[in-house]
């Protein structure tokens, strides 16, 4: 069995690499738990010294690790530049600030006695990866649980092997002792094997519901914490009081970054009769303004989905919308056979028994709704399965925070763009995952908090 990694904009085949058998899986575990004895009694000084000379290597090779992304997953190169940029911000920010989120928190009892929580290390967490940002996602897991004292073992996604070896890479150059972050290149039955060894003590994983589902299953077995980041339709709320033309041009970024594969991409946009046509028309426009190219030009918007698999599946999701009712008013064309090509799209009249209305669009589509008022709005925004971020746009900024509280998610911005940021928590509700990854509660998820009591 192998894992090959291959460009989706030339459909040509970059590398090819066999799965580790279960002696190299074995040897990958027993170094990682070796490694945690040590790394576990590691001061944050010296951690935090170790995440600053990653953060330092990420930007010294910058482009070499950007155009690795582009070439497996076919994103843009700009985005690319600016994924790796935010790793680097992010080990920073861990670097500067695990010792404070995990000091020891003093408790005084009503009886005068006295109790600490101390936050300390778990062991191996295991991490399984998606391709849509094959660095960021990983980053964004290991900067905290490295600085809390964990290790890591890391199962990506098997068309970015590249990317998967080239972090175990990162965190080698940084000075890291070895087995304190691997890559295993292995299949879901090899990761479900993994969960059950008593070495690993936990496992998030980020990618899809039946994925979650199937990971989660597995560690419930087991007995072990799990953490679930996964899809969403994020809703995108404009009221009459919004500014309009800026609310559309963010809308066409929230919904195109990362050519629409993103999990907190603005998916519904949900616009009030009185501004929906010249929001529509904006954002129609604004959506022709883009670019296509090759994903290695520095002035191409967007080039190709990550797979010509999915881009079938996303075709099949529009086509299927459109037999309900639905109306196509940009793009919508078939893909090339076997090609990851596919055409910015915009569908209104979206009914009810449609994939667009109830299942994730993982692509270039916006869906547009058109809401009598706000309370037809939220309701809409809620419709959903899925909880994972939004956006609301209203000049009325009270009334905007007192709807941002009834809208069913882990995240809403008002007016701006949902995004990720490692100051702030990031996580879902409903089938969009369980837990939070950034900020204190990030690192706080995969650690003891353990009670000690003085009596
Ligand atoms: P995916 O197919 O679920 O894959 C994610 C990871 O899970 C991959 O490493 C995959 O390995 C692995 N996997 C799949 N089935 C598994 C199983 N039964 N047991 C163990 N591992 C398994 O998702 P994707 O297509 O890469 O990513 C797209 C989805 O991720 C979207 O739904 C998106 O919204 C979601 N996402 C969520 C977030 C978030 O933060 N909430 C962020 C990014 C993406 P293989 O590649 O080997 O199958």
């Amino acid at each position: 069995m192998s894992i090959q990694s291959i460009n989706p904009y030339t459909g040509k085949l970059l590398k090819e690499y066999d799965l580790y058998d279960e002696k190299q899986i074995e040897k990958a575990l027993s170094l990682g738990q070796q490694t945690f004895q040590g790394w576990r009694k590691e001061e944050f000084k010296k951690r935090k010294e170790l995440m600053l000379a990653a953060a330092a290597e990420l930007r010294e090779n910058q482009e070499e690790y950007a155009l690795l992304i582009t070439r497996e997953m076919g994103k843009v190169i700009q985005e690319s530049r600016a994924e790796i940029e935010k790793c680097a911000w992010v080990c920073e920010y861990y670097a500067e600030k695990a010792e404070e989120f995990l000091s020891a928190r003093a408790i005084s009892l009503p009886d005068g006695k006295k109790a600490k929580v101390l936050y300390q290390p778990l062991g191996i967490v295991l991490a399984v990866m998606p391709w849509n940002f094959p660095f960021w996602q990983v980053f964004r897991f290991a900067a905290p649980t490295l600085m809390a004292g964990n290790v890591g073992i890391l199962k990506h996604a098997s068309n970015v092997p590249q990317c998967s070896l080239a972090i175990q890479r990162v965190f080698e150059n940084a000075g890291f002792p070895k087995g304190t972050f691997q890559s295993l290149l292995i299949d879901s039955k090899a990761t479900n094997e993994l969960i059950a060894d008593p070495r690993v003590k936990a496992v998030t994983l980020t990618g899809s519901e039946k994925a979650g589902a199937a990971v989660a299953s597995s560690a419930g077995k087991h007995i072990k914490k799990s953490l679930l980041e996964l899809g969403g339709s994020d809703p995108f709320i404009v009221l009459e009081d919004a500014d309009v033309e800026k609310a559309a041009k963010t809308a066409v970024k929230a919904r195109m970054i990362n050519f629409g594969q993103s999990c907190i991409a603005a998916k519904r946009f949900i616009v009030v009769e009185e501004v929906f046509e010249s929001f529509l028309e904006a954002f129609t426009e604004e959506m022709k303004k883009l670019k296509p190219g090759n994903p290695e030009d520095d002035d191409a918007d967007f080039a190709c989905m990550a797979r010509p698999d999915l881009a079938k599946e996303l075709y099949e999701q529009v086509k299927k919308s459109e037999e309900a009712g639905a109306k196509i008013i940009l793009g919508g064309g078939k893909p090339a056979e076997g090609k990851a090509a596919f055409e910015p799209t915009i569908l209104i009249d979206i009914p009810k028994n449609s994939p667009a209305y109830s299942e994730e669009l993982f692509g270039p589509v916006a869906t547009i709704f058109r809401l009598k008022n706000e309370k037809e709005a939220i309701a809409l925004a809620n419709d959903s399965e899925f909880g994972l971020g939004g956006s609301l746009w209203s000049q009325n900024l009270n009334r905007a925070e007192t709807l941002a509280a009834q809208i069913e998610t882990g995240a809403v911005f008002i007016n701006s763009m949902t995004a990720s940021n490692p100051h702030l928590p990031f996580g879902g509700v409903k089938k969009s995952g369980y837990g939070r990854e950034l900020s204190q509660e990030g690192i706080r998820e995969f650690v003891n908090a353990k009670t000690v009591f003085l009596g």
